[in-house]
């Protein structure tokens, strides 16, 4: 992760233990995001569904990082890193399909 990343819609820093994604204008804050779905009024049926399924593979990466830090087993660390990677790929996938239905 580079020193800093700024989330294009508020401009503020964006760090390793908070709810982010990436879309094609860079990385967003997850609340950021969703504030632009309400904005442009496409809050709602399934678009709401992927922002619900994406809180939840966020919360899943924040929380597989800190046991991974914390996990002392290299199997352990190993498994939770796997577990991470595929709640990011997961991530990715739901929140291109969010960004197909916002206009950025
Ligand atoms: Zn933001």
């Amino acid at each position: 992760m580079p020193e800093a990343w700024v989330c294009f819609v508020c401009g503020r820093e964006v760090r390793v233990g908070q709810r982010f994604t990436f879309v094609s204008k860079g990385p967003v804050h997850l609340d950021c995001l969703e504030g632009l779905a309400r904005e442009g009024g496409v809050y709602s049926g399934d678009v709401e569904r992927l922002f619900r399924a994406l809180k939840t593979l966020l919360d899943n990466i924040v929380l597989f990082r800190e046991l991974r830090e914390a996990a002392r087993g290299e199997a352990v660390k190993s498994l939770l890193h796997e577990l991470q990677k595929s709640s990011e790929a997961g991530a990715a996938k739901v929140t291109k399909l969010i960004e197909s239905n916002i206009e950025l």
